[in-house]
């Protein structure tokens, strides 16, 4: 009987499951990562993904101006005269595009999947929209103001925070390659800027 419950085995069939194929964190970084490649940020690309409890994803979000606000007109840089005449004032962060972009009723009990260690700004709108958890890859501001406020509120939360990296090792078969060619020389590119 339990033989019959295994058709492959009854066909003769031996061809099996792929075995290099991405891991759920590392795929959902990987979206993040590509929906980051919208940015127009000349400094800094950065995308999120929030992913429910049956691994969907629910918002994708990148850097960029606030809509309808014309980003031609609106400062890219990162230093001036006066911080007005920066992006600093201006720009939304992925995170909270991410959020805001959500196709889902709410983002309550999701996980977010988000290149670089959010903000305290950013933890705030993480808390109040009922994320459970948060996924980084890069944390290269750790030691300012902003990531130290944004780790006492999110301990204090109870939303914990975890790194992750995701492999740019070309698959072992030409017909498994999903992060190939351009898209591995770009994800490599951001990485690399981020660390
Ligand atoms: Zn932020």
């Amino acid at each position: 009987m339990a033989e019959q419950q295994q058709p492959d085995l009854l066909n003769g069939n031996t061809t099996k499951k792929r075995e290099d194929y991405l891991e759920w964190p590392e795929y959902f970084m990987a979206v993040a990562f590509l929906s980051a490649q919208r940015s127009k940020d000349p400094s800094s690309q950065v995308g999120a993904c929030i992913v429910n409890q049956e691994n969907k994803i629910v918002g994708i979000g990148y850097n960029g101006m606030p809509n309808g606000c014309d980003d031609d007109l609106l400062p890219w840089s990162r230093s001036a005269d006066s911080r007005l005449n920066t992006k600093y004032p201006y720009v939304c962060h992925a995170e909270l595009n991410a959020i805001m972009n959500k196709n889902s009723a709410d983002v309550k009990g999701c996980t977010m999947y988000v290149a670089l260690f959010p903000c305290n700004e950013c933890a705030k709108l993480i808390i109040q929209a009922g994320l459970k958890e948060i996924v980084y890859l890069s944390d290269k501001y750790h030691d300012t103001l902003e990531m130290t406020a944004s780790r006492r509120l999110l301990s204090m939360a109870g939303i914990p925070y975890s790194f992750t990296r995701i492999s740019l090792k070309p698959a072992k078969e030409p017909s498994g390659a999903f992060l190939c060619g351009r898209m591995r020389e770009c994800l490599a590119t951001c990485i690399a800027e981020l660390l």
